[in-house]
């Protein structure tokens, strides 16, 4: 193994640790004292150091700003039972992190400066690792053109940036979905298996669309006439049919959710039937009509799980049986907490302790 360059640590003098109610974690606006950063720069990825978290300061110009090559991954970090701290699946992270950076244009790095980077800053914020059950640290790590220049091209400068914030448990109400007829997320040779922000831009103005005619958010398909469902908002989304998981087969318009196959693993290993296949809206409304569609829910870092109880399909509402905590969804939720807090084995060495 090649040694590392050192990681320099700039702590801060002013920590906010102490301002932050963790029995009260709301998700996505607490920020944790630190964050890391690492320019590319000649060609190459220059060294990572460790500075209080705070603004950067960039170039009107900055080509990121205006075609868009920016990447970014969602993970999270566990206090285990025994008080260890664990990062959760660091490596599929790292993976699906190379592939959209290539998918966008953006130089590669070695899993060894992820991966050294990570630790070292989950390190320094240590103290920010809720305890909770449900609660957790939540890591994005992002890279961008940082190149300054306004004519179109593909950027030689970049900046990689991580930073943490404790999250609590993201309780959802069950769903009420709409199957999308009209706008996708994403199209075959497209990008929507990177992990890209202008996905998520692309997507706003349909989901808004559909929480105006009071929808929480919709159910993307292939566009084609079978409507085959793709994803539910920002989550991959899988059904209980007739006992059986089923999830939409990965693809170059599906993004490849670690929760997703955190779960198909789990569920594999509980006994159940599992099922990547296309499913469309034809068959949905059949399960509903002959009551073998049991399930319907989401998956992904933030939530874990949002069952769906009510999908909208060409007009008409179909409701799911009530949300109960048997649902084949909260068991898997639950053996999959077990593993990341070290109460059920990690038999697939999930848990990367730092
Ligand atoms: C991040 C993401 C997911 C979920 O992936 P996880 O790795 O499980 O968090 C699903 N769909 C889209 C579009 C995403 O961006």
């Amino acid at each position: 193994m090649i040694a590392t360059e050192k990681i320099t640590v700039e702590k801060t003098k002013n920590s906010r640790l102490s301002e932050v109610d963790f029995d009260k974690l709301p998700f996505g606006s607490i920020i944790s004292d630190h964050m890391l950063l690492s320019d590319y720069l000649n060609e190459e990825w220059g060294p990572s150091s460790i500075v209080p978290f705070g603004h950067i300061e960039i170039s009107p110009t900055m080509l990121a700003l205006h075609y868009g090559q920016i990447v970014f991954e969602g993970m999270k970090a566990f206090k285990m039972k025994e008080g260890n701290i664990s990062i959760f699946r660091m490596d599929k992270h790292y993976e699906r992190f190379c592939r959209s950076m290539e998918r966008m244009c953006i130089p590669a790095m070695s899993f060894e400066r992820f991966s050294e980077a990570v630790k070292a800053l989950v390190k320094a914020d240590a103290d920010w690792v809720p305890a909770n059950e449900g609660s957790s640290l939540y890591i994005r790590p992002f890279v961008f053109a940082s190149e300054e220049r306004f004519g179109v091209k593909v950027a030689e400068e970049y900046k990689f940036i991580i930073f943490t914030g404790p999250v609590g448990p993201y309780y959802s109400n069950p769903l009420k979905v709409k199957v999308e007829d009209k706008y996708r997320r994403a199209a075959r040779g497209g990008t929507g298996s990177a992990k890209c922000a202008g996905n998520y831009g692309g997507a706003f103005y349909p989901s808004s669309l559909a929480r105006k005619e009071g929808f929480d958010q919709v159910l993307w398909t292939d566009g084609s006439a079978e409507l085959n469902i793709e994803e539910s908002g920002t989550m991959n989304v899988m059904f209980l049919v007739n006992g059986v998981v089923v999830t939409p087969p990965l693809s170059d318009s599906i993004l490849d959710g670690v929760t997703r196959d955190s779960f198909i693993t789990i569920a594999k290993d509980m006994g159940y039937k599992v099922e990547e296949r296309k499913i469309g809206a034809k068959e949905l409304v059949s399960g509903f009509e002959n009551g073998t569609l049991q399930e319907a829910f989401g998956t992904g870092t933030a939530a874990v799980v949002a069952p769906i109880q009510v999908i909208h399909i060409k007009g008409k509402d179909y409701t799911l049986p009530t949300v109960k905590d048997s649902n084949v969804s909260l068991t898997i939720k639950q053996r999959l907490s077990d593993i990341r807090l070290g109460v059920a084995p990690d038999k697939n060495n999930w848990n990367t302790i730092v």
